[in-house]
């Protein structure tokens, strides 16, 4: 009798634990003495050749379920008797699905974000292995019996004989196909018994970089680039911001990176946008390397998902692209990953298990040795500061590679002025002017994302809290001002505090009518609208593209998606009508976002003979910020906005996590969080907020508020946490209230 070996599995449920396990090696069968694990039990697998790794699938029974889970480690000595560990039921993988690295990262983040191990787990997981599914492939071989008998008068049959016997290992259905045996020959010689059909495991080789990694490059690197790739190809590994213009040439520093990461024989991580991820991207990665890429994207199903997945971790795959959850795909001989466009809120999951990719990413890269390339031309404000603290270092790219002009800004002040459905007479003309000189006009709409404050038309006057350094939050159900950061409410007043004026309006509105109103002002022009509608469809942002490319004047409207990775290169003009929803709205991130979203969506238009102009509708033509945006720049701009953070002790000087709550009931979710901010020990270096109605408070019937919690230093921010959960798994909520915890928010409405 030997005694059996321990391990924690990472179970999908929603517990934020592991649970031990018991399973058999080589050594010997497990005893369980009394019995006790009647389902659990026996031991039913093949005896196993050692102590399995991390990262390998097992099948288990968890409660009355049987699940699939993932092996974190073996335990030395169990915290629970014996007697009452269970058994595994079955081994799932002769070799682990995840590699320690990212066993590790995915422990890591289960702790940072709080997160039940076992859902972190299952995010990382392609559907197909969540559900037990081999990670390896076997495919049907016909091979030679042992003592094949002579065949007579059957010419067919020989030769298939024939040819089994010059080929050992076995052929496939497919070879035996090509080599002109049809079914009825080789089912007449497996019925004499002469072969016999069986399974193999499909054996990958890892790519060969092979003579020519890429289609001849034709581009000769200008000195800053040569700088930069010479950086990262010969510098130490770590993270690197690559901060380049837009236009600058960052896709072939990534190009030439990876080229130097594929010729060593390992393999490149790519990860963009959501919607960056069309074929214009992955064409261009398909265009300049002749070695397999993959793309992993939502669009996929669950097979070539699976597939994708394969090919990263058998290492048959030399570049994986993909978008957010692609960060956990494991890589059989890991050499750089990219993430473009680091600044994109799309890199942070906004459900369930709430991570950011990028910073897993830099996290991923610490773990596995490896370069880790970050880049944008508007990077975030932290990724900016990790540079200032050293985390980072800083490459950059100041000069547009292809010769194209930098776009100018026209600042159109609006204040007082009479709009007709948000457009300013002057709009209007500057519209009918590109138009009329046979180009495409772009009119940006603000949709998403940023949370409206209450504005003077007449005077300018926003709406701030009395009590805080912050902008007050304009309800619309509750036809209130809130401030986000005390919880203070006060009435929308009917008149405005300054001068009396009545023209009290909250940023934003007035954008709703945008379509129909460009409608019935341009009558004659055919107006194409971009959003997560029109382009679900698959292939519909190529066939907008292809209706743009024909250089016919048209209007596109769009939102935030028309900022990302695209070019138009008919566009001359760039219309944003409403700036200020976005530079003051009362998130803190909000003038962040819109600065990054300027110079973006200036990045997009206009080409080399005929440069772009964008045009800005604002109540507060002359402020320093926007000013120092247009006339400075993106890196200026950064800095002002991060010594104001540091006063104001916000990002990324705080850290913050925010608790949220809904329930169906009105007062359920603010009472439950508010029952655990009055249970927490108050703690000096951690401030909790709250809790105040989340901005839209109700939604799809559910009401929901939010608890903050701010500290300068994370650690103590993560105990704090960690003691409200305790409280909540102390003391459950009502069952109608959920709950959910987001570190690190990119909003807090
Ligand atoms: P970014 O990713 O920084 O926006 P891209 O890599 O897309 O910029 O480059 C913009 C354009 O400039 C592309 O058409 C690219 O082929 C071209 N380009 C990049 N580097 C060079 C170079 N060294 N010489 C000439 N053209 C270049
Ligand atoms: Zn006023
Ligand atoms: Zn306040």
């Amino acid at each position: 009798m030997t005694t059996p070996v321990y391990i924690e599995i990472a179970v999908p449920t929603p517990l934020r634990q592991g649970f031990t396990y018991a399973i058999a090696t080589a050594a010997g069968e497990l005893d369980f003495g009394d019995g006790e694990n009647d389902e659990g039990t026996p031991f039913s697998g093949t005896p196993l050749p050692g102590t399995p790794l991390p990262g390998t699938r097992f099948y288990i029974q968890f409660g009355r379920q049987k699940l699939v889970g993932i092996m974190l480690r073996t335990v030395s000595t169990p915290d629970l008797p014996a007697h009452k560990i269970r058994a595994v039921i079955r081994q799932l993988d002769a070799t682990p699905v995840f590699p320690v690295s990212i066993v590790t990262l995915c422990r890591w983040a289960a702790e940072y974000y709080h997160h039940p191990v076992g859902e972190v787990f299952s995010s990382a997981l392609p559907r197909l292995l969540r559900d037990g599914q081999p990670l390896e492939t076997s495919e049907r071989i016909l091979t030679l019996g042992e003592n094949p008998a002579t065949i007579q008068r059957a010419p067919r049959q020989t030769a298939l004989q024939s040819l089994l016997q010059a080929n050992p290992d076995g052929l496939t259905l497919p070879q035996l196909a090509a080599a002109g045996f049809n079914a009825g020959t080789t089912k007449a010689l497996v019925e004499r018994g002469n072969a016999s059909w069986s399974e193999r495991t499909i054996k990958f080789t890892d790519f060969s970089p092979g003579v020519s990694v890429t289609h001849q490059p034709e581009i000769q690197l200008n000195a800053e680039q040569a700088h930069v790739v010479a950086s990262i190809n010969q510098g130490p590994t770590g993270t690197w911001l690559l901060d380049g213009i837009t236009g600058s040439g960052k896709t072939e520093v990534y190009f030439r990176t990876i080229e130097t990461v594929l010729e060593k024989g390992n393999q490149a991580l790519v990860l963009v946008p959501e919607i960056g991820l069309t074929p214009q991207t992955v064409n261009r990665f398909r265009a300049r390397f002749n070695l397999p890429i993959v793309v992993l994207h939502s669009g996929l199903s669950d097979r070539e998902r699976l597939d994708g997945f394969r090919a990263a971790s058998n290492g048959s795959a030399a570049i994986i692209i993909g978008t957010r959850s692609a960060i956990f795909t494991p890589m059989k001989n890991p050499g750089l990953i990219v993430i473009d466009e680091e600044h994109d809120a799309s890199f942070k999951q906004q459900e369930g298990f709430r991570y950011s990719a990028r910073d897993l990413a830099v996290m991923r890269g610490h773990l596995e040795s490896i370069p880790v390339i970050l880049g944008s031309a508007t990077p975030s404000l932290e990724t900016y500061q990790n540079v200032a603290a050293g985390k980072y270092r800083r490459l950059a790219l100041t000069e547009r590679a292809g010769g194209a002009l930098p776009a100018n800004y026209q600042v159109l002040g609006i204040r007082n002025e009479v709009l007709q459905d948000g457009f300013s007479a002057r709009l209007i003309k500057l519209i009918g002017e590109h138009l009329s000189s046979n180009s495409q006009v772009l009119v940006f709409l603000n949709r998403r994302g940023f949370s409206p404050t209450l504005l003077c038309h007449e005077c300018g006057w926003l709406a701030e809290c009395r009590r805080c350094d912050a902008r007050l939050t304009y309800h619309h159900t509750l036809r209130a001002l809130l401030c986000h950061h005390c919880g203070i409410q006060d009435p929308v007043p009917s008149r405005c505090p300054t001068c009396q004026s009545t023209q009290l309006v909250p940023l934003g509105a007035g954008t709703q009518r945008i379509e129909g109103a460009l409608q019935q002002l341009f009558p004659d022009q055919s107006i194409i609208r971009i959003d997560r509608d029109t382009t679900r469809k698959k292939g519909a942002f190529n066939d907008i593209m292809e209706q743009l490319g024909d250089q016919q004047p048209a209007i596109l409207v769009g939102t935030q998606l028309l900022a990302k990775g695209h070019h138009f290169p008919n566009v001359t003009l760039v219309a944003i009508v409403d700036m200020d929803s976005g530079f003051y709205s009362a998130d803190f991130k909000a003038t962040e976002r819109m600065g990054q979203l300027l110079l973006q969506v200036g990045g997009r238009a206009g080409r080399e003979q005929k440069p772009g102009t964008v045009a800005l509708q604002t109540h507060f033509p002359d402020q320093p910020i926007l000013r120092t945006l247009i006339h400075e720049g993106y890196r200026v701009f950064a800095e002002q906005l991060l010594t104001e953070r540091q006063v104001n002790d916000l990002p990324p000087f705080a850290h913050h996590t925010l608790l949220r709550a809904e329930s169906s009931n009105k007062a359920d979710a603010m009472q439950f969080l508010a029952g655990l901010q009055q249970q927490l020990k108050p703690n000096s270096a951690v401030s909790v907020l709250g809790p105040v109605p989340a901005n839209m408070e109700r939604r799809a019937g559910r009401f929901r508020a939010q608890l903050l919690f701010s500290a300068s230093n994370r650690r103590d921010l993560h105990y704090s946490i960690e003691a409200c959960l305790q409280l909540i798994d102390d003391n459950p909520p009502r069952r109608h209230v959920r709950w959910s915890l987001d570190v690190d928010p990119i909003d807090l409405f």
